[in-house]
């Protein structure tokens, strides 16, 4: 990038022309400090940070405040776009040496989701204001069913000029789908994620109205917003000034619906891994609590990168990974709000200091990033899986998980309301987890164990306090004779009459028994031991109808088959 210095007294207009003839243009000023900086960005799209200059994008809606502010400016010449080169044809694209039409895109996911119906679904997060489609594929194994799987998400080119990341999630999909029968790796992913891949964020600003790349491709959507300092955020109220856009609306809705567990939103302009916070006013601590696992998850794409791309490449700030805020501040940005709100972990990723990755250089790209991409799904794999359930009813309970002490600035995650399941990367370590839910009693699991790059899985019983299971006698239905080898017989209780659903569970918490007997009040059940191997087991006794529910212990004598 070359700077030309502009000192004639037309600076001012000449800014203003390349504004409104590309709608775009960039400055840089020299560091002004923090308080200034506070107020840049609540203004203006800072785009980043390097040897103490601050590099603004300007756009018709900014740049007259910009011009009012009278600050010591150089306009930076536009970045050549020759390196954009269109294919001719969908094959050409998925050589990927070259940039799809939008026509040529559409297609292309499409065809994703007819050549591989049983692993890939096409899905729409919205349509930008001028009428193209933003869309998202959901990669995984019965990809038509709602299965219980992390949901991760992988999203580029918010900013329209920002093309590198476009064609890289494109190559990604194309990879996993071509993958899945041939690398366990890529099975492994797909088997037990649901991938969701979104390519391209902002159509408007890639392509405008026409169809393929141009010198009009901008950061902004078709309003002249950056849509990556446009999300709902408490630092910078939505004003008649400043208004949620639409593809901002849609992409919020689509990340509420799916509560990704992780995700990443891929840009150009740098290189390097940015990890939450970028901004925050109201924390109360300066880091996320998950900074040691965030910087570690970063430090794994950045140095995945490193051992397959050429020396000095992503390696801004601290070798290719920063803490956002330490970098510069924005507000509105997607991962804090993410992160913040909907309990998801976000980092953004800037790729290639090109904005417009050469179409020469997109498989060098991919080269260099492609492993980083698997490794950084695959953290949704590890941390502690644990499934939250009623203790009585096994009915799953939506809880707040929080680790009491560690956990700051809505950092505690939540089961999911239909399974009970969550997830919760965390650092190596010995964790206490606590779980609560409305209508239940607190719980906490202590010393729940974390390793690199492995599982934990946890089962989590929450007792109720108001349902009719609280009520449950303590007696104890009688069993007898008890040890028994054959049959055990069970008086209950006259409150079970009716249809019982009966449950033996062994010490080991499996479930070796399960189904249905009336009980007529007075008449003892027969319970059936013969397929049970020695050992003690727990037994449950639930009516059907009531969920009133009694458990005993039982012994079953070993014999010889
Ligand atoms: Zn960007």
């Amino acid at each position: 990038m070359t700077i030309s210095w502009s000192q004639d007294t037309n600076k001012d207009n000449q800014l203003h022309n390349l504004v409104i003839e590309y709608r775009q243009a960039e400055v840089t000023i020299p560091y002004p400090g923090s308080v200034v900086m506070d107020i840049l960005t609540k203004n203006v799209s800072i785009t980043s940070v390097k040897d103490k200059k601050v590099i603004i994008n300007l756009s018709p809606r900014t740049i007259d405040w910009f011009i009012a502010g009278n600050f010591n400016y150089l306009i930076l010449d536009r970045e050549d776009n020759k390196g954009i080169v269109s294919a001719k044809s969908i094959i050409q694209v998925m050589d990927w040496q070259s940039y799809p039409t939008y026509s040529q895109y559409d297609s292309i996911m499409r065809n994703f989701a007819s050549a591989y119906p049983s692993l890939c679904h096409l899905d729409t997060i919205g349509k930008s204001i001028n009428g193209k489609y933003v869309l998202a594929l959901k990669i995984s194994d019965n990809p038509s069913l709602n299965e219980d799987e992390p949901k991760v998400f992988y999203s580029s080119t918010i900013h329209g000029d920002e093309t590198g990341g476009f064609v890289l999630m494109l190559h990604f999909a194309d990879y996993l789908l071509k993958n899945y029968n041939l690398d366990t790796r890529v099975k492994n992913l797909v088997d037990n994620l649901e991938i969701w891949i979104n390519p391209l964020a902002n159509p408007d600003g890639t392509y405008g109205t026409g169809n393929a790349i141009s010198s009009s491709s901008t950061r902004y959507n078709a309003n002249g917003y950056d849509l990556n300092r446009n999300f709902p955020d408490p630092v910078t109220p939505y004003t008649s000034s400043n208004i949620e856009q639409k593809e901002t609306i849609d992409m919020v809705r689509f990340m509420r619906k799916h509560r990704f567990v992780i995700s990443a939103n891929f840009h150009a302009g740098d290189e390097v891994v940015n990890y939450p916070w970028d901004y925050f006013y109201n924390k109360k601590s300066k880091y996320h609590a998950d900074n040691t696992w965030f910087k570690s998850i970063s430090r794994a794409f950045a140095d995945t990168v490193h051992v397959y791309g050429p020396a000095g490449y992503m390696t801004e700030l601290d070798n290719g990974i920063t803490f956002g805020a330490d970098w510069y501040s924005i507000t509105g940005g997607r991962q804090d709000i993410i992160t913040w709100n909907l309990q998801g972990r976000e980092v953004t990723i800037e790729l290639d200091v090109n904005k417009e990755t050469p179409a020469a250089q997109l498989t060098l790209l991919w080269q260099y990033n492609w492993r980083s991409l698997m490794g950084y799904l695959e953290n949704a794999l590890f941390g502690i899986h644990g499934l939250v359930k009623d203790a009585h009813t096994s009915v799953p309970v939506p809880a707040k998980v929080f680790i009491s002490g560690h956990d700051v600035d809505s950092s505690q995650v939540y089961s999911d309301t239909l399974s009970g399941s969550f997830i919760r990367m965390l650092a190596p370590g010995a964790w206490n987890l606590t779980f609560s839910a409305k209508g239940y009693h607190d719980t906490t699991i202590n010393n729940v164990q974390v390793v690199a790059r492995q599982r934990t899985d946890l089962a989590v019983e929450m007792r109720s306090i108001t349902s009719s299971i609280d009520s449950v006698d303590p007696e104890i239905p009688l069993l007898f004779p008890n040890p028994a080898s054959s049959f055990i017989m069970a008086k209950l209780p006259e409150k079970l009459s009716g249809k019982v659903n009966i449950k033996i569970i062994s010490q080991s918490g499996m479930k070796v028994a399960d189904y249905f007997k009336d009980f007529l009040s007075g008449y003892p059940l027969e319970i059936d031991l013969r397929g049970l191997a020695g050992g003690e087991y727990t037994i449950i006794f639930k009516n059907t109808a009531s969920g009133i529910l009694y458990r005993g212990r039982i012994v079953v004598i070993g014999r010889s088959f």
